[in-house]
């Protein structure tokens, strides 16, 4: 059970609470292309305004990196939330966030309006975690209400700094779900438990794999970095990417496996292509077979079956990373092939954000998992058994 405070622990009502979301969703000429993160959003929001609090919300969007981008205004997140929320959403236009408009808005609030606040990191402070803009923020409100679990991982003023200037900080339902649900699959396993993992590169997620060695009882090995661990063992893997600096590390996971009995499983054959193309042409070979000028881009066929052999018993199953180049149709078999697997299995499933969400939503296997989480990097901090500073920052129980 999570330790923190959450807005089931607080009184609300003719309180102005700040809320800070992850309202960081994919934009397409302002046309919102994947609300997955308001919906999620939603719970706590309504928990609040039906409580009687005047309820700010904000978040960030994209990189404006510190200054005002107006293709990265948080105005399009207002009018959805506000058909989603069937009531108004005041948008607070203001280039410097907590600027006049807001402190108007704010000012204005009935209990149960909603104000939603302008891109976060249009202030420089925001990712730099500097007092100014924190206190800003604390200056609009009495309560404030951490429910970004995408950002968890990171220090800044809108989940971190303010929590400073506030004494009440708690955790919203999305958090604590996300914590719950990553929290139990990793520390609390119905077993057989099998990790997967693909994605690029083998330096991202290298504390991952060492504290899921301690933690399961298979780990799946796919995309990119499985050449790596080829590599190690002295196979050819032609122009397939290769982090010749993590060779060692590699084969020491590998010991690692062995000594504790952790099934460690690579690719026994691959989809390999003469470009980094669709159009490329392309072939299966085995494992230990990839020529000079070809480059690995998927798990071959045998592959495919093996590791869905390897799901199909498992009790809980968390997920991180493509197995392959999957936004090349060419290259995208083994991600759908794991994906149709875990929709197939009587398991627990979690999804760790990212582009393994997106291509199990992509697919229409999205209400077939367990656990869909919105945080992808937030959720691999979680996995290599960090504390994450947004969940640390709220008020303990
Ligand atoms: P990551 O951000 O590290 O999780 O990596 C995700 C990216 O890995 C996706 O964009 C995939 O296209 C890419 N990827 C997966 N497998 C491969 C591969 N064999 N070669 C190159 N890129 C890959």
């Amino acid at each position: 059970m999570l330790n923190k405070k959450s807005v089931d622990d607080i009184n609300v009502k003719g309180k102005r609470v700040l809320v800070r979301c992850d309202f960081n969703v994919p934009l397409q000429e302002g046309r919102i292309t994947d609300e997955n993160r308001l919906v999620a959003a939603l719970p706590t929001i309504k928990k609040l305004v039906n409580d009687g609090g005047k309820v700010i919300l904000c978040s960030h969007l994209g990189k404006p990196k510190g200054e005002p981008k107006p293709e990265l205004s948080l105005a399009p997140v207002a009018i959805r939330l506000a058909e989603l929320l069937g009531q108004p959403v005041n948008f607070a236009a203001d280039a410097t966030v907590v600027g006049d408009n807001a402190k108007a808005a704010v000012a204005a609030m009935n209990e149960g309006d909603i104000v939603l606040l302008e891109n976060t990191r249009y202030r420089a402070e925001e990712t730099k975690n500097i007092d100014t803009f924190s206190e800003d923020l604390a200056s609009l409100c009495d309560v404030f209400v951490n429910d970004a679990f995408g950002t968890a991982h990171r220090a800044h003023c809108s989940n971190v700094g303010i929590t400073k200037y506030v004494d009440t900080a708690v955790v919203g339902y999305l958090m604590q779900k996300e914590i719950e649900f990553l929290g139990n699959a990793v520390n609390n396993p119905k077993r057989p438990f099998v990790a997967i993992l693909g994605g690029s590169k083998v330096s991202g997620k290298i504390s991952v794999i060492n504290n899921l060695l301690d933690k399961v009882d298979t780990l799946i090995i796919g995309g990119g970095m499985a050449y790596t661990f080829m590599k190690s063992l002295g196979e050819e893997v032609g122009l397939s990417l290769l982090e010749a600096d993590y060779l060692d590390y590699a084969r020491e996971m590998m010991e690692k496996a062995e000594k504790k009995g952790v099934k460690l499983l690579i690719p026994i054959d691959t989809v390999v292509s003469k470009e980094y193309s669709n159009d490329a042409e392309y072939k299966t070979v085995n494992r230990g077979e990839i020529e000079p000028e070809w480059e690995g881009l998927d798990i071959g066929e045998k592959t495919r079956e093996l590791y869905a052999d390897a799901i199909k018993d498992a009790k809980t199953v968390v997920w991180n990373g493509p197995m392959g180049v999957f936004e090349m149709s060419n290259f995208a078999k083994g991600t759908i092939a794991v994906a149709k697997a875990l929709a197939e299995i009587d398991a627990t499933t979690i999804i760790g954000g990212g582009d393994s969400a997106a291509a199990v939503n992509i697919l229409g296997y999205g209400d077939k998992m367990t656990h869909i989480s919105t945080g992808g990097g937030a959720s691999l901090e979680f996995l290599e058994g960090k504390e994450l500073p947004g969940v640390a920052a709220a008020n303990d129980k």
